[in-house]
This record gives C-alpha cells, structure tokens and sequence, in this order.
C-alpha cells in the first residue's frame, strides 16, 4: 500500500548539460589541400583554439572554439 504522492523526483538539481571533463586530448583532422598532407591538431592547453602548420610548406591554420558550434572533427585545409 504506497501512496503515490510520496515519491518525490527532483531533477532540478541535475538538469545541467552533460560534462566530458574524461575527454582526453581532443584533436582534429586537418586535411592540407596544398600539400596534400594529413595532420592531427590538438588543442592548445588554454582549450581555446587548435593550431597547426603544414609539414610542407607552414601554412599557418587556427581553429577557435566556439560553443554550440560544429561538431565536425575533420576539416579540409584549402
Ligand atoms: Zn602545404
């Protein structure tokens, strides 16, 4: 004999948004259309942005990190 109203659910306390604080070292695929190179960019210790150079010919590139944007992990340097 339950009654009902004694069960209480409060998922107010835990309605924020899922953390991935476990991610390791998150990186992207950069594919250099120039050299035709592919590259892995990690991201820089502030979490900020991802830089990366060409291993031919140093062309500079630099991905910030935007919230609620893409989730893309690879990208096409051109
Ligand atoms: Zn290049």
């Amino acid at each position: 004999m339950t009654d009902p109203r004694d069960y209480k659910l409060d998922l107010s306390k835990n309605a924020s948004s899922p953390q991935l604080a476990s991610t390791p070292r998150p990186y992207l695929s950069v594919q250099f259309d120039c050299c035709k190179v592919y590259l892995r960019i990690y991201r820089s210790p502030d979490g900020r942005h991802y830089r990366g150079r060409c291993p031919r010919c140093g062309l500079a590139v630099n991905f910030v990190v935007g919230d609620g944007g893409t989730d893309a992990r690879t990208f096409v340097v051109r």
